[in-house]
This record gives structure tokens, sequence and C-alpha cells, in this order.
């Protein structure tokens, strides 16, 4: 039975209160795809709004400190991003693990924060175009799930892993169907060894430029349980075309 399939954008840091129409119109027409989980994560301070603005509807952070509180100045806690509306969080997103230097043990406490308190993760992994062409991605993909997931899973918030090559983040390149397919069936082989059957519950996401033109393809590899998207979810127009291609595939 496949896993129903969830579609969460990535605002990274685009978003401003002009811009609560178009998530106002994103929530509205994701409704009419009831078998695809739809998730937008935006900037923290954009959070509450959005969460108000679209009551039901998943409204999710970027990042979040491993710390339940304290000095960390410019932070946010998990239970921060909960009280401000959010259901769920990314974490590890290639950005911040090269801009902000994450380790993948930052990773596994920021994971296990969130879901402490009841956040949904989604987890990111991928490897650079340097280690793709050296033949170390899976190696490379299997050590940061090794070091970043967290060691109990399945309560009521949920693990996603979102595998996103890193050379395909906003590039307009994307591995071909056998290259995700290798990846995420080893991803949940992974997952299994790790966890027994609760590791063939989690769900499994490809990132990097996802589109319309290229998501059905994609939503047709097995193991591919949604995507994580990043510039084609800033617009109604561009990110429910990609929602109704999960649909066409759940
Ligand atoms: C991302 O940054 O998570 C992402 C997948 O970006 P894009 O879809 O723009 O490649």
């Amino acid at each position: 039975m496949p896993l129903k399939k969830l579609v969460a954008g990535n605002w990274k840091m685009h978003g401003l209160s002009s811009d609560l129409a178009e998530i106002e119109a994103i929530a509205s027409e994701a409704r009419k795809y009831p078998e695809v989980d739809v998730a937008l994560c935006v900037p923290a301070i954009l959070i509450e709004r959005a969460a108000r603005a679209v009551p039901g509807f998943r409204i999710g952070g970027q990042d979040v400190h491993q710390a339940e509180k304290g000095a960390h100045t410019g932070c946010t806690s998990a239970l921060m991003l909960l009280d401000a509306g959010a259901s769920l969080t990314i974490v590890g997103h290639s950005e911040r693990r090269e801009a902000q230097r994450e380790s993948d043990s930052q990773v596994k406490a920021k994971a296990e924060a969130a879901l402490s308190v009841g956040l949904s993760v989604i987890l990111c992994v991928g490897e650079s175009l340097e280690i793709r062409e050296a033949g170390r991605a899976t190696e490379t993909v299997l050590t940061q799930l090794d070091g970043s997931v967290p060691n109990r899973i399945g309560g009521e918030a949920e693990l996603a892993i979102a595998y996103e090559p890193i050379w395909a983040i906003g590039t307009g390149k994307i591995p071909t169907s056998g290259e995700i397919a290798e990846m995420h069936s080893a991803i949940r082989r992974e997952l299994r060894e790790r966890f027994g059957a609760d590791g063939g519950e989690v769900r499994i996401l490809y990132g990097g430029s996802v589109k319309a033109s290229n998501a059905e393809e994609i939503f047709a590899i097995a193991d591919v349980d949604g995507a994580l998207v990043g510039g084609a979810s800033l617009t109604v127009r561009d990110f429910i075309p990609i929602v109704a291609a999960a649909a066409v595939r759940s």
C-alpha cells in the first residue's frame, strides 16, 4: 500500500504580510486534493499570521533550535514554533548544513526537540555534485541518515526524510529517475533495518527543482512519497499543479 503523498513547500527567506493572500489561495486550492497532504514551511516570523489565515492547513517552520529555551540569540525553539501555530518543521536543510555549518548530531538534536513537543519533522539529506561524481552519493546520504535521524520514531508527530541532492536545488537539474529510485530505495532499506515496520511508514520526499513539468514522473518512482519544493512553492500557479500530480499518483 503506497503511503499518502506529502507535498511541502519551503518558502526559504521569502514572504511578507502581502503574501498571506497567496498562502490563502494555496490552502484553498490544496483542499481540492484531500488524497495529498500539503504543507507550507514559511519564515518563522510569518508562521503565526499564516496559521491564523489558513486554519486547518499545515504551516511549518524551516529550522528549530535543539534547546528548550535559554541564551540563544535569534533562535526559535520547538515550543515557540508550536505556540505560533506550526505543526511541522524542516531540519537539516543543505543551505543550513552549509551556511550555518550544522552537523549531523545537531540536526538529530533538532529533530528530537521538535518531535518531543509534537512537531512533525522533515529531515533533509543529500549529496554535493562533487560527491556524486566521485561515486559516493549513497554512502554519504546513508552516513547523514545514520548521524541525524533520531533514535525513536513512530510517536504522534511524524518524521519524514527529504532526499535533496544539493546540486539539484534551485538549479533546474534533477537526477535521473533511476538515480532517484536507487537513493530512495537505499534510504528505505536503511530505515527498515533501523526501525523495522515503522521504517516502512516513514515518508521519503524528493526535493530539488521539482516543477509541474517533472512532478508526475518523479511521483511515479517507487518510494517517492512526496516532494519538498522550493521555488515552485511560492505561487499557487506553480505549486498546485505539483499537488495535482501527487494526487494522480496517490
Ligand atoms: C529546497 O530548497 O528545498 C528546494 C527543493 O528548492 P528548489 O525546489 O527551488 O530546487
